[in-house]
C-alpha cells in the first residue's frame, strides 16, 4: 500500500494531523491499535465544545469527519519502520507493509502505573493523574496522592488548590484500594491505617512511546521523548513527532495541546513536502527545454 503520508497514532494528535493533511489535499493513512493513554477513562476535561466528552466518542466523531476527506484507517499495530533513501516504510502485525513520503508519529506514552492491588480497575474512573482533568470533580472531598515516582510533593500541593483534604502516601505502603465498582472510598496502608478517600492520584513515571522514532534514527532525549522543534519536525527529514511524545516535564499532557500539536506538525509537514514537489516542478520545467536553460548540465 502507498501513500503520501503514514499517521502512526489516531489520538488527538494524529486524528487532528490527519484532518489538517487530508484537507491539504494529501493521501492519509492513518494507523492505530487502540492503546490510547485515556482508554479507560469516561470522560475527559478541558477541551471546549468536548468538555465531559468520552474518549471513544471523540474518536468516532473524528474518524467520521476524517473519513469524509479519504482518511484511509488502518486498525492494526505497528511493527516496526524504517526510512531510508527517501521512502518510509512501515510494517504492520499483520503482514503487510505501508509505503509513504513522510511520516508523523504519535503515539503518545504510556503511564507506569504501581503494582496496588485495585488500583488498575480503578485508572480514569477513580484514580487519576492530573488535576487539570479530573480535579474539579474531586473538589473539597478528600483525595489521597499516591507517590509512585519525582513529582509527588509538588502534585499533592497543586492540588490542595482543588481541596484542602489531600494526604500523600508511598505507593509501596498502600496495601489496597477499596470502593463499591471502579469508585474509591478508602486507601489502606500495609500498617492497616485506612484514609478515607473519594480519589487517588498518582504520580507514576511516563514512558514515551517512542521505539519507531528510535528506529528511524530521531534524536531523543535522555528520557525516551522525541526531540522536535516546535513545528514537530524531528532529526530525520521525513518524520515529524507531535502529541505527548514530544512533550517532555514540565509540558502538560492534555488532549487540546496534542491536537493543537498535530494540527502544527500537519502545517509543517505540507510546507516541506510541497517545497519538494515545487522544486522537482521547476526542475522539470526548466529540463523540458524552456530558453533558460543555457546550461543542461546544471540540471539532473
Ligand atoms: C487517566 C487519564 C485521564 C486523562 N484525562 C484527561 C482530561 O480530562 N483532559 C485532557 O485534556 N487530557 C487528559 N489526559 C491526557 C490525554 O489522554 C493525553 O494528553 C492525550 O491522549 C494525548 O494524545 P496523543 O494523541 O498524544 O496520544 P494518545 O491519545 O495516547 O494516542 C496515541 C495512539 O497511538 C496508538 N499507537 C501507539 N503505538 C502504536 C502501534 N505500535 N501501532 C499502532 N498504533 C499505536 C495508540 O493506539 C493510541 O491511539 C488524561 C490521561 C490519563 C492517563
Amino acid at each position: 500500500m502507498n501513500t503520501d503520508i503514514v499517521v502512526i497514532g489516531g489520538g488527538a494528535a494524529g486524528l487532528t494531523a490527519g484532518l489538517v493533511l487530508a484537507r491539504a489535499r494529501h493521501r492519509v493513512t492513518l494507523i492505530d491499535d487502540q492503546t490510547y493513554r485515556n482508554a479507560t477513562v469516561d470522560e475527559f476535561h478541558g477541551f471546549p465544545t468536548r468538555d465531559a466528552t468520552s474518549p471513544n466518542r471523540f474518536r468516532a466523531d473524528a474518524m467520521h469527519e476524517l473519513s469524509s476527506y479519504g482518511v484511509a484507517f488502518v486498525e492494526s499495530t505497528v511493527t516496526s519502520v524504517d526510512a531510508v533513501g527517501g521512502i518510509v516504510r512501515v510494517e504492520l502485525n499483520n503482514d503487510t507493509a505501508i509505503t509513504a513520503s513522510a511520516m508523523l508519529l504519535a503515539t503518545g506514552v504510556q503511564d507506569d502505573l504501581p503494582r496496588i492491588e485495585g488500583l488498575e480497575p480503578r485508572w480514569g474512573k477513580s484514580v487519576f493523574n492530573c488535576p487539570f482533568c479530573d480535579g474539579w470533580e474531586q473538589r473539597d472531598r478528600p483525595v489521597v496522592v499516591i507517590d509512585a515516582g519525582p513529582g509527588a510533593d509538588h502534585l499533592a500541593t497543586m492540588l490542595r488548590s482543588w481541596t484542602p483534604d489531600v494526604t500523600i502516601v508511598d505507593a509501596d505502603d498502600v496495601a489496597t484500594l477499596t470502593g463499591h465498582g471502579t469508585t474509591l472510598d478508602h486507601v489502606v496502608l500495609r500498617d492497616g491505617t485506612t484514609t478515607p478517600a473519594t480519589a487517588a492520584f498518582v504520580k507514576a513515571p511516563v514512558i514515551p512511546r517512542s521505539s519507531f522514532a528510535r528506529q528511524a534514527g530521531c534524536a531523543l532525549d535522555a528520557a525516551g521523548y522525541v526531540i522536535t522543534d516546535d513545528n514537530g519536525a524531528t532529526s530525520h527529514p521525513l518524520v515529524w513527532a507531535a502529541g505527548d511524545l514530544r512533550r517532555p516535564p514540565p509540558a502538560p499532557h492534555q488532549v487540546v495541546l496534542a491536537a493543537a500539536d498535530g494540527s502544527t506538525a500537519a502545517i509543517a509537514m505540507h510546507k516541506s513536502l510541497t517545497a519538494q514537489n515545487f522544486d522537482a516542478t521547476q526542475s522539470k520545467t526548466i529540463a523540458s527545454g524552456q530558453p533558460a536553460d543555457t546550461d543542461p548540465g546544471s540540471h539532473p
